[in-house]
């Protein structure tokens, strides 16, 4: 069966999916994005990526390309057309297609694709079972990461070194020595005393929905949260870190720039988290 992708209004076979090459999303980076897990066949937390797009868009003055009930409609569609039951359906607004000038375009359209892709559940399980290691790398982006825009370079150059260094994950770092997020994924720690610590979301990181759910976990697990900044060497002493993104979940992180975090093992708090999720994040059939 081919995979279907939905571009502009069509479904297409994957391998034929294109966009005009004066995207602006190719051009300028002038798009923003969504990914949602869907996980037994259920896209979760739908309303609160859509939410979120909806903020993207309206900070970038971008129109929706189709209304909200209609882009619901494609991502079901796409799902179900390439029969996902466990991955991902990704999604993305640019500003159109319009010749190459710097000033927003006055008669484009947003383009919008939509992709999905199954995941075997077995590869995060294992993820979790093992941990994950994040190196730390400085902060050098832009001060709208609140905004989910498809301009992604410094979060691909983070992670690739964080592969080179045997890592998954690198973990930005603001000039006061404090954890920001990762450079795909959002980033937690549980103190000695099992309070769960992470960044305030009203500036400098991605406020995102896997964080915002988890905080529902936590309280439903009768777990304290502190939404507070956090030094690398607070995170590198803790008893548990962890990171949270639609893809991972809450995935342990197991070490930090090469020292291993307790007994370099993943901990109980975040496993507890994980496994509660799916009871609380908001299921919507595909
Ligand atoms: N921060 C960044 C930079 C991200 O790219 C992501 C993943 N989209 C997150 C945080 C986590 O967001 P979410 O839980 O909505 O996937």
């Amino acid at each position: 069966m081919p995979r279907i992708s939905y571009v502009n209004g069509r479904y297409e076979p994957h391998s034929d999916a294109m966009v005009h090459i004066e995207d602006r999303g190719y051009q300028f980076a002038d798009g923003v994005y969504e990914v949602c897990e869907v996980a037994r066949g259920f896209v979760v937390d739908m309303t609160g990526h859509l939410d979120r797009l909806d903020r993207s868009l309206s900070e970038l003055r971008m129109a929706w390309p189709i209304s909200r009930r209609a882009l619901e409609v494609v991502i079901g569609e796409v799902v179900s057309r390439n029969r996902v039951r466990n991955g991902l359906v990704y999604l993305q607004v640019t500003r159109g297609v319009a010749p190459r000038d710097f000033l927003f375009p006055t008669a484009t359209r947003s383009s919008l694709v939509v992709t999905a892709r199954k995941i075997d559940p077995a590869v995060n399980a294992n993820k979790a079972e093992a941990g994950i290691k994040v190196i730390t790398v400085p902060e050098n982006r832009w001060d709208r990461v609140d905004i989910k825009t498809v301009g992604l370079l410094p979060n691909v150059l983070a992670k690739e070194a964080a592969k080179a260094a045997g890592a998954q994950e690198a973990w930005f770092v603001d000039t006061d020595g404090n954890v920001k997020e990762g450079g795909s994924s959002n980033a937690w720690i549980v103190t000695k005393e099992g309070v769960l610590v992470t960044r305030p979301a009203d500036h400098g990181i991605l406020r995102g929905i896997t964080r915002t759910t988890l905080f529902e976990v936590a309280r439903k697990l009768g777990l304290k949260i502190e939404e507070r900044p956090f030094s690398v060497s607070e995170a590198k002493a803790a008893r548990e870190a962890f990171i949270s993104s639609a893809t991972t979940i809450a995935m342990p992180v197991v070490a930090i720039d090469a020292s291993p975090i307790a007994n370099g093992h993943p901990g109980s708090v975040v496993l507890s988290l994980r496994q509660a999720f799916f009871d609380v994040a908001e299921k919507r059939s595909a």
